[in-house]
């Protein structure tokens, strides 16, 4: 992920954190001395954050081990300012794996909330005087990070798309039920409960109110996303496959690429080059090329030369989602080795759209 900084790696999966997380730590500094926190207090204060992300690493370990199990693959974690995100390469739809995979998340902020209270027990914390005068420091970090942890737990247990508990209340209602009513079941909760969240925050805080935007938005991806996904099952390529598109030569300019472009209504050219296909170029790989290096640039300069290729029987579903996972605009489709026609995003959204048309 770009503007990210690697942090190392287990069991094959990577952890990154993302840049606008020095954002929320130097906010922190930020705010603590302009209200006149003396260093060290702040000290404990960013300790405290970089605590709660650790255990916020080891949650999204949780999922992604439990779904390594079932062989499915973790792409990487990324750290973001709200939370963690382990990019699983798909979600299980068998309901009791998606269950397990759900519950695991929550589960490990259990265990350290479990792991640190024994701890702080057995060191003897004066509970009494942190009621009379809370503070954080050495003798009362570990103590927070636990109620942190159950917090976390908590909070990610809400029965809403996109937390975990979400997922955890569709898993249990598709035993029931087919996935895509279970999933617009856990959407909409997700978006009331979003609506309240906004509702009191804009009373009593207002970070309640982005938690609540946060969560509406998640929910809402979540539930187009798999009425997508499900709308394209029974398809193949070759349902939603283009046959007219125009083509450039390799060694062609790019002023002959904006002629072809003005003249068509294509988004995607097919790069040739001794009558077979080599690459593709987007609209917005001309525009690019053209304010870098000028109208008379070769389009194999610009063009994407790597182009992905699919076979004209493959699922659509599948397709779909190979392109989403490598952010592929469009793809070029073959049988065997004779290249047949392209598949483009957009025209999978209409597939999409027209069926969802016609099934109304
Ligand atoms: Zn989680």
């Amino acid at each position: 992920m770009k503007f990210s900084l690697y942090l190392g790696k287990y069991k094959g999966i990577k952890v990154f954190i993302h840049w606008t997380f020095s954002i929320l730590l130097l906010w922190i500094i930020i705010a603590n001395t302009r209200s006149g926190m003396a260093m060290e207090d702040t000290g404990w204060t960013l300790l405290f954050i970089l605590s709660i992300f650790f255990c916020v690493i080891l949650h999204e370990f949780g999922h992604a081990l439990t779904a390594q199990k079932y062989g499915i693959q973790t792409k990487d974690i990324i750290l973001l300012p709200i939370g963690g995100l382990a990019r699983l390469e798909k979600l299980p739809e068998d309901p009791k794996q998606e269950l397990n995979v759900a519950l695991a998340g929550p589960l490990v902020n259990v265990v350290i909330f479990i792991i640190l209270s024994v701890f702080v027990y057995f060191n003897g914390v004066d509970m009494e005087l942190i009621e009379e005068e809370p503070h954080l420091d050495g003798s009362t970090l570990l103590l927070y990070l636990a109620s942190a942890n159950i917090f976390l737990a908590v909070f990610n247990m809400l029965p809403a798309f996109p937390m975990d508990g979400g997922r955890v209340l569709r898993a249990l209602l598709s035993i029931r039920m087919s996935r895509v009513k279970a999933t617009q079941i856990a959407g909409s909760i997700g978006q009331f409960l979003a609506i309240a969240f906004v509702f009191i925050g804009l009373f009593y805080n207002p970070i309640l109110v982005l938690i609540g935007i946060f969560i509406f938005l998640g929910a809402q991806a979540e539930v187009n996303h798999t009425t997508q996904t499900s709308m394209l099952k029974g398809y193949q390529v070759s349902d939603a496959l283009m046959k007219r598109f125009p083509l450039l030569a390799y060694d062609a300019s790019l002023k002959k690429a904006i002629e072809k472009l003005l003249d068509s209504q294509a988004t995607h050219f097919v790069v040739v080059k001794d009558d077979q296909p080599v690459g593709t170029l987007s609209r917005d790989e001309i525009i690019k090329g053209l304010s870098e290096s000028g109208e008379d640039t070769p389009v194999e300069k610009v063009a994407n030369m790597d182009p992905m290729k699919l076979e004209i029987y493959m699922p659509l579903e599948e397709a779909f989602k190979k392109m989403s996972v490598e952010n592929k605009k469009v793809a070029l489709v073959f049988e065997e080795n004779l290249f047949l026609g392209i598949l483009d995003q957009e025209n999978i959204s209409e597939f999409i759209m027209v069926k969802h048309a016609v099934a109304k």
